[in-house]
């Protein structure tokens, strides 16, 4: 048994599916923190940058001065999973961003916003993760990204049938154009949490 505590993660909760991710962390053994300001980064072992819209989240990260912390600590090491608006928030390159939209970078990639349309254009699809082990993993594509390029030393972890990129992990950050937190699939969050405990350099959470 570990006594050195649960993970804790926190959510960067200014707008997007925060709820989701929370009962999904909380299930998995975590505990759970908002992360709005600056002093809300302290003691967090990891963050999770939900899905909504980047842009928003942007200005609001900006407004609240958040942005410069997050991206600082993303830079020094901070395990980082963000999903759909979260991936784009992670990238080091956009396309089709907002003007002036920036991101706190971290993940060698170019990431299209709304790569498939509209929310019409939102899809469901069944998706080979080998690097999860198990069954495919049932993606919900809601407005969703594309890792359009990933540099050398991202691995890519998913794809659609066609090729594009979907998932994509590099050192401590993990990104998916997808949202497992609304599908009950919990191997994305575990392995996020594996790579939280791992950085924080204690035993593997029970
Ligand atoms: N299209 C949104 C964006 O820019 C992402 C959508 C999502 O997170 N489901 O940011």
């Amino acid at each position: 048994m570990v006594t050195t505590g649960r993970p804790r993660v926190g959510i960067l909760a200014l707008q997007g599916d925060v709820r989701e991710h929370a009962r999904m962390l909380t299930e998995l053994g975590a505990d759970v923190l908002s992360v709005r300001r600056p002093a809300d980064l302290d003691g967090v072992d990891g963050l999770v940058i939900p899905g909504g819209e980047s842009s928003v989240i942007d200005k609001l990260a900006r407004a609240f001065g958040v942005r410069e912390p997050i991206r600082d600590a993303i830079a020094a090491g901070m395990p980082a999973y963000g999903t759909c608006a979260g991936l784009i928030l992670l990238a080091d390159r956009i396309t089709d961003g907002i003007q002036g939209q920036l991101t706190f970078g971290g993940l060698d990639v170019t990431v299209r916003r709304n790569a498939f349309g509209t929310q019409s254009d939102s899809f469901e699809t069944d998706l080979d993760v080998p690097a999860l082990g198990g069954p495919p993993v049932h993606a919900v594509f809601i407005r969703a990204p594309l890792v359009e390029h990933a540099g050398a030393g991202v691995e890519v972890m998913a794809t659609l049938p066609d090729g594009r990129i979907v998932a994509v992990r590099q050192g401590a950050l993990l990104g998916t154009a997808f949202h497992p937190e609304v599908t009950g699939e919990h191997r994305f969050h575990r392995l996020f949490l594996d790579m939280v405990v791992a950085a924080r350099g204690t035993a593997r959470v029970a």
